[in-house]
């Protein structure tokens, strides 16, 4: 599989000179499995580049993908009214995420370009969209294997790993250590992943200095656990906004003497992941019931068995 970077940057674009060499955007990764599926991970303002790069390739591959939103603050959906595929009408996405306790995963998607906020509602948009409501499970998408957890995050969050049987990856941003069950969950998504993404915003000293419980970790947070869970490469990613080039640099460095296998999340950077021993699929289960569908004949993900064992219980 393929992973490339849109988007990096946590709560707010920064476009600014002192961090563009890491990236301004907010979140946004790709995901390409060696079928040819394509992963959304995430609809911050770095999608908005992500859909001219589709745009201007869709003589070679199909306007298609899910999108796999991990919670619903605006750094994590702000670029979907700027991801023009949505407009297109031979186009085709399927999102997932989790039920809001008041909304529907639609309803909170549609508010944003509801007015006042944009002067076009998402109905206008002339592709097909499939919205699926998902828990903590496991089911198959294309010829990927998806697994769910929550993660600790005000008003929740999913993380999420990805196995195409070539190698296994694991995206989990916007999680603060509780050394408890979310934790656990993380361990379970990554164990044994070859690339884990996860929240790095703060430093050790910012966090103890008043932004304990605002639901991000530290890179030394990053590090141990990626460590716990024998993860082959780690990304520290969703970097602060006011941390600049300098500063992501200097922290990667001092990082990489505790865990070599580690590096920043940058726009742009792409890198393709595999194993030569090919990772285990679990059995199938079931079908995964679509709670919402405006497309007529969305492709339909099946549950399977979970692809990592719990520890602990
Ligand atoms: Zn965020
Ligand atoms: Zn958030």
């Amino acid at each position: 599989m393929r992973v490339k970077f849109w988007g990096v940057r946590g709560s707010i674009p920064t476009p600014t000179h002192s961090t563009m060499g890491y990236g301004g955007n907010t979140a946004c990764v790709t995901l390409r499995t060696e079928a040819g599926h394509l992963f959304i991970l995430d609809a911050g303002s770095g999608i908005r580049a992500l859909g001219q790069h589709l745009l201007s390739n869709r003589e070679n591959e199909p306007l298609t993908g899910s999108v796999f939103i991990s919670h619903f603050h605006w750094d994590h959906i702000m670029g979907i009214p700027f991801f023009m595929p949505l407009y297109h009408p031979n186009s085709h996405y399927s999102f997932f995420s989790f039920r809001h306790p008041h909304s529907s995963f639609q309803e909170v998607i549609e508010a944003q370009m509801n007015v006042p906020y944009f002067p076009v509602p998402m109905k206008s948009m002339a592709g097909e969209r499939a919205f699926y409501e998902i828990g903590e499970q496991s089911f198959e998408v294309g010829d990927c294997l998806v697994t769910t957890r929550r993660l600790n995050h005000p008003q929740g969050c999913l993380g999420y790993r990805f196995d195409d049987g070539h190698a296994a990856f694991t995206y989990a941003t916007d999680h603060e250590p509780d050394g408890g069950p979310f934790d656990r969950n993380l361990f379970e998504l990554a164990h044994d992943a070859d690339m884990l993404v996860l929240d790095a915003q703060y430093t050790p000293v910012e966090y103890e200095g008043g932004r304990r419980g605002w639901g991000h970790g530290t890179w030394e947070s990053a590090l141990q656990i990626a460590r716990e869970a024998s993860v082959k490469r780690l990304v520290l990613f969703h970097h602060d906004p006011d941390r600049t080039d300098l500063q992501l640099s200097q922290i990667v460095e001092k990082a990489r003497k505790q865990f070599p296998a580690l590096d920043a999340a940058s726009e742009g950077w792409e890198v393709r992941l595999s194993r030569t021993i090919p990772v285990a699929r679990p059995e199938k289960m079931g079908a995964l019931e679509r709670v919402y569908a405006l497309a007529a004949t969305p492709p339909i993900p099946r549950l399977v068995n979970s692809v990592v064992a719990r520890t602990g219980d």
